[in-house]
């Protein structure tokens, strides 16, 4: 069996070659009719000219619905007419399996389903080849991340997602039955990460889902996302964190134009890397540049969509399409972040790209008694967090560390319009299926 792959794979010197695939067209054209026949690395002409074939093989080939799937053996031919340089004059073929009709949506139709109907039938969205092309990307996306992080020392971890308690407050916690207690599908890694960080394990990261009953219906949001954390200690300053996270998406930007040359150009893409360090903002004058643009926000307030958009847009200008935005006050930020001592900020950052926030992250309170005090301000019971407040009893040195939505930085880097376009099979407010 051949895939078709290129023409490479291929060789014209063969005499015969069976291909298997999906049937994406069939053509009748009266003396001859042509079949185009995809798998996974593209497409090859299956070419009948009707005098040189046998009738009935002829007939059966004509007959198939679109979307079936085949394996055809025939004589490869060498032809200028194909992109691949060759086609296939069929001898026998096999039907695996017949498509039924019609189909519930084109894989070659011009016309732009809409996305409910394209994610209603995503196993049949995703035989387009600039839909594959985006999760083939995204998995190189992963891969570049694991490799730079395993590389730096960081230790690939997993946390339950089952858990006892949320850390990014109450209003977007799922509530689960956990054999008659209360438990919560979690929101983040957040508290087990910091808690490694008591053990010796000073470097962690996790690409693992998280979990938030998110009721916005936005482009940004979904209530399942893939969360790439990361977590270390001995930091001196969040500037550390920021560094790091700097490296790793300088690492993958650089490296995929190169791997996914192919997948890229499917989609029309030209990965560019922005040039470092990335420019760095604070909350204030953020809100001064909204403020600016007509926004009405005030202090401790969220940028929201608009307000980061705005900011994007004066960042485009400039030339960034990635920026830090520090300083935020504490108010604004989880009990785990550290405030700055004699000021009402904190010491935080969320990482945006293109207006949009990717990341947020930050140095965390790793002192016992402070960590205590700022739950209380923020209306928490330390009793609820007694397993995580044990890890800061008996020597926590400092850390920090960051959340990225990975979805977010693949919708960023390829430009999607929308987040669901780079989740397999998206969850949010109205979709719990497929
Ligand atoms: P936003 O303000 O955009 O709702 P957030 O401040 O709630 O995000 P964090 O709790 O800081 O987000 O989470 C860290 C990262 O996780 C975000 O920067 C984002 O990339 C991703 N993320 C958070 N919530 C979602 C979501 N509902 N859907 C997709 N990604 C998300």
């Amino acid at each position: 069996m051949t895939s078709i792959r290129d023409s490479s794979n291929i060789s014209k010197e063969d005499a015969t070659a069976t291909v298997k695939g999906w049937v994406q067209d069939i053509r009748n054209l009266g003396g001859i009719s042509f079949i185009t026949l995809r798998d996974r690395h593209g497409t090859i002409q299956i070419t009948m000219p009707k005098k040189k074939i046998d009738p009935e093989l002829f007939e059966s080939l004509t007959k198939l619905s679109r979307e079936s799937v085949v394996a055809v053996t025939g004589e490869v031919k060498e032809s200028n007419q194909t992109a691949l340089g060759i086609e296939l004059i069929p001898t026998s073929f096999e039907l695996y399996s017949e498509a039924g009709v019609p189909l519930p949506l084109g894989v070659v139709d011009k016309v732009n389903a809409e996305m409910d109907t394209r994610l209603n039938n995503r196993f049949m969205d995703l035989r387009k080849p600039e839909t594959k092309a985006v999760f083939e990307i995204r998995s190189t996306i992963v891969e570049l991340i694991s490799e730079y992080m395993v590389k730096n020392g960081f230790v690939n971890i997993n946390t339950p997602k089952i858990v006892a308690s949320g850390a990014e407050g109450g209003a977007t916690l799922f509530s689960v039955d956990y054999f008659g207690k209360p438990a919560y599908l979690a929101q983040s890694p957040q508290l087990y990460k910091q808690m490694l960080m008591s053990t010796g394990l000073d470097r962690v990261f996790e690409l693992g889902p998280a979990f938030r009953a998110e009721h916005s219906n936005t482009n940004r949001h979904v209530t399942e996302f893939i969360s790439f954390d990361g977590e270390m200690a001995w930091i001196d300053k969040e500037e550390d964190v920021m560094a790091t996270i700097e490296n790793i998406i300088d690492h993958v930007l650089r490296e995929l134009g190169e791997r996914c040359k192919k997948h890229l150009e499917i989609l029309g893409k030209e990965i560019m890397v922005p040039k470092r360090p990335y420019p760095i903002l604070t909350y204030t004058e953020c809100l001064a540049m909204v403020n600016e643009n007509g926004l009405k926000l005030k202090e401790g307030d969220d940028l929201g969509t608009e307000g980061e958009k705005i900011i994007g847009d004066i960042m485009a200008e400039k030339g960034s399409d990635l920026y830090f935005i520090v300083e935020y006050p504490e108010e604004a930020k989880p009990f785990y972040i550290m405030e700055k001592d004699g000021t009402d900020l904190s010491f935080s950052f969320d990482l945006d790209y293109k207006g949009q926030e990717i990341s947020s992250g930050g140095q965390r309170e790793h002192r016992y008694q402070e960590l205590v005090k700022r739950m209380e301000k923020k209306g928490l019971d330390p009793k609820d967090f007694d397993s995580y407040l044990d890890a800061f009893r008996y020597g926590m040195p400092p850390h920090g560390g960051w959340g990225i939505g990975l979805d977010r930085l693949v919708t960023k880097i390829l430009d999607l319009p929308n987040v669901r376009e780079a989740i397999l099979f998206p969850r949010d407010i109205s979709r719990l299926s497929p």
